[in-house]
C-alpha cells in the first residue's frame, strides 16, 4: 500500500475518534437538559411577547371605545336636557333616541370592562411567566456552566486529535483528501475510505456496502488504486 493511503487511513481513524467524541458530547445528559431549558425559555418568551402585543391592542381599543363613550355620553346629556325641557306631549318622541343612546353607553362600558378584565388576566399570566422565565434562565445558566466545564475538560483531547489531523493533511494526496472531504460533506457515513474486498481483481467489491464493483470502477481501481463506489459513494482503495 502506498504511504498516501496509510496516512489517509490514519487520518480517517482520527476523524472517527473525533466524530465519536462529538456524538458523546451531544449525548451528554446536560446537552439534552440545556436544549430542553432553551425550548422552555423560548416558549415562555413567546407567551410574554404574545401577551404584550395583545395588551397593546386592547389598550388601543379601549382608547377608541372611550372616545366613543364620551361622545355618546355628551349627546345623551344634551338629549336628556331637551327631554326635560319638552312638554309632556313632546317627551314621547325623545324616548327611542334616549333608549338607543343609553344602550350605546352601556355597550361601551361593557366593552371597556371586558377588555380591562382581559388585560388583568394577561398581567397575571405575564407575572407568572416572568417568574418562570427567571427560574428557567437560572437553570439554563447552571447547566451551561457545567457543560462548559465538561467541554473544557475534553477540549485538550479534541485539540490534540485535530492537530494530528492537520499535520497528516499535508502528507495525503490532495485529490484523495478532497474526494474524502467531499464524500463526507455529501453525507457519506464513516468510514468513507474503505478497502476493496474480494480475492481477485475480477470480483472486487466495496468494503463499505459490499456491492460488487462495475467494470468501469474495477478498471479505475486497477489503474489508480482508488475508485468511488457507485452504490454508497465511499472511496475504495486497493491494498
Ligand atoms: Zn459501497
Amino acid at each position: 500500500m502506498t504511504e498516501n493511503f496509510e496516512n489517509m487511513i490514519a487520518y480517517q481513524r482520527l476523524d472517527i475518534a473525533l466524530r465519536k467524541m462529538i456524538i458523546e458530547f451531544n449525548k451528554h445528559p446536560d446537552k439534552k437538559r440545556l436544549d430542553a431549558e432553551r425550548t422552555k425559555f423560548n416558549d415562555v418568551q413567546a407567551n410574554l411577547d404574545a401577551g404584550s402585543v395583545e395588551a397593546q391592542t386592547l389598550a388601543e381599543e379601549i382608547e377608541k371605545i372611550y372616545t366613543e363613550f364620551k361622545a355618546t355620553e355628551k349627546t345623551l346629556d344634551s338629549v336628556i336636557k331637551d327631554y326635560e325641557a319638552a312638554t309632556d306631549e313632546e317627551k314621547a318622541k325623545f324616548l327611542p333616541q334616549l333608549e338607543s343612546l343609553k344602550s350605546r353607553v352601556d355597550s361601551c362600558k361593557n366593552k371597556i370592562s371586558s377588555r380591562i378584565e382581559r388585560i388583568k388576566r394577561i398581567s397575571s399570566d405575564s407575572y407568572m411567566n416572568l417568574n418562570t422565565k427567571k427560574a428557567v434562565k437560572d437553570e439554563f445558566d447552571k447547566i451551561k456552566k457545567r457543560l462548559d466545564e465538561y467541554k473544557l475538560k475534553i477540549m485538550p483531547d479534541r485539540d490534540k486529535i485535530e492537530g494530528e489531523m492537520k499535520a497528516l493533511e499535508s502528507k495525503i494526496d490532495g485529490d484523495v483528501l478532497s474526494l474524502y472531504k467531499k464524500a463526507k460533506s455529501e453525507g457519506v457515513a464513516l468510514p468513507v475510505f474503505v478497502p476493496a474486498t474480494g480475492d481477485n481483481e475480477n470480483n472486487y467489491a466495496c468494503g463499505g456496502c459490499g456491492m460488487l464493483l462495475s467494470q468501469t470502477s474495477k478498471s479505475e481501481l486497477k489503474s489508480k488504486n482508488i475508485c468511488q463506489c457507485e452504490t454508497c459513494r465511499r472511496l475504495i482503495y486497493r491494498k
